[in-house]
């Protein structure tokens, strides 16, 4: 037997060792607090759950769905995105539904990229821009997300030799892992520089609800002109508590949902159709959560962040996601920080590094348990004498 190349150039997984010493904590029966969990912890609303019940009995879900969504749910996103961003799709050319966003993002890059092709991801990020590169045999270029630049990318510094040669560039705002926000000026300098060189925007909107302080997420497609050059990827997972559901979508231009769609018409077969009726619920139902869920992860975010303040930190909170990017001490690289709390406290982060070598130098914090243990969390801490100057 020989494996793949593509499967050989994936980097070896970086939580492995952290993943092993939370393994012989638990079984040591430490009281473990995960704050390095991506998942929401709460459940998807009952009226969601309600309708999956009522489409799943109903016989006529039970075929093969249309690759691309079912009608009424491409008509759905249609108005959700007519509603919340004022942009006009075709829900027949410019949506197509996902098996979650991952899908689509991993798939996007068998669609526009052939070997040897650059693809311009930013990092830190989300693995898989990384990884469906390298699936694609294209080579990723990483746009350093610096805080001195608001964590967006310059574009300026890019190498034009290396632009020319890239198909695609990657952006995600609001941002995992570093929770940073772009604005609609951004987006715009980002559509001039993809025109120029022709280049398929790819945004990750994942996070597109959840925002603190009054704060709204632009699309992308806001921006004049943007909607042929760029594909949007959206998730039910974050904003309805759905990530065991395995629904989201993208839109765009015709001409680029249409090459996505010739991949994924040859790797699955759509997404269940009790599962699609129950996304058109999602986002045609009550709203009510979505402010309630912003209430709960607000009072997280304000007690991580003035939590790690205390502990000599200076945290700005931020203004979308469910993370707080956190730097770690000076001298302390992020795996060695995130072993130290582990072995200390019991708590759990992920090391800046797993995202890509500029998240060295920080730790991510999720804000997916309750504010009581987010204190008992700082707590221990405090207790260990961990600090930002002195630990
Ligand atoms: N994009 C980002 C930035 C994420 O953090 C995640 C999940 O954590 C996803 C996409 C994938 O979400 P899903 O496949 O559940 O829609």
């Amino acid at each position: 037997m020989r494996i793949a190349q593509r499967i050989e150039k994936i980097p070896p997984y970086l939580f492995a060792e952290i993943d092993k010493k939370k393994e012989a904590a638990l079984a040591k029966g430490v009281d473990i607090i995960n704050l390095g969990i991506g998942d929401p912890d709460k459940p998807t609303p009952a009226h969601i759950i309600a309708q999956l019940n009522e489409s799943a009995r109903n016989p006529k879900t039970h075929d093969y769905p249309p690759y691309e969504g079912t009608k009424e749910f491409r008509t759905a996103i249609a108005n959700w995105y007519l509603r919340r961003f004022g942009v006009k799709l075709d829900p027949a050319t410019e949506v197509i539904s996902l098996i979650g966003s991952k899908e689509g993002i991993a798939h996007v890059f068998l669609a526009f990229v052939d070997p040897g092709d650059i693809t311009l991801i930013p990092d830190p990020a989300y693995p898989v821009y990384k990884t469906g590169t390298l699936f694609a045999n294209g080579e990723p270029y990483y746009m350093p997300l610096l805080e001195e630049n608001g964590y967006l990318p310059d574009l300026d510094k890019i190498d034009e030799n290396i632009v020319k040669k890239a198909k695609l560039i990657f952006l995600n705002y609001p941002n995992n892992p570093t929770g940073a926000v772009a604005d609609k000026s951004y987006f715009g300098e980002v559509v001039d520089f993809a025109k120029k060189y022709e280049l398929l925007i790819c945004h990750d909107f994942a996070y597109s609800e959840l925002a603190y302080d009054d704060y709204k997420a632009p699309s992308f497609l806001e921006v004049e002109g943007a909607k042929d050059i760029c594909l949007e990827f959206h998730s039910l997972s974050k904003t309805y508590n759905m990530t065991g559901w395995r629904i989201g979508f993208a839109v765009g231009g015709s001409e680029a949902i249409a090459a996505l769609s010739i991949i994924k018409t040859n790797v699955d077969s759509g997404i269940f159709k009790a599962i699609q009726e129950a996304g058109i619920t999602a986002l045609t139902g009550p709203q009510d959560h979505i402010p309630q869920l912003i209430d709960m992860y607000t009072s997280r975010r304000n007690a991580v962040v003035d939590g790690f303040n205390e502990l000599g930190w200076n945290i700005k909170p931020p203004k979308a996601t469910f993370y707080v990017w956190i730097p770690t001490p000076e001298n302390v690289n992020s795996i060695n920080f995130a072993n130290q709390v582990l072995e200390k406290t019991g708590i759990i982060v992920t090391p800046g590094v797993g995202y890509g070598q500029y998240g060295e130098g920080y730790v991510r914090v999720a804000l997916t348990v309750d504010v009581p243990r987010i204190k008992e969390a700082i707590n221990r801490l405090k207790q260990a004498g961990i600090s930002y100057k002195n630990n």
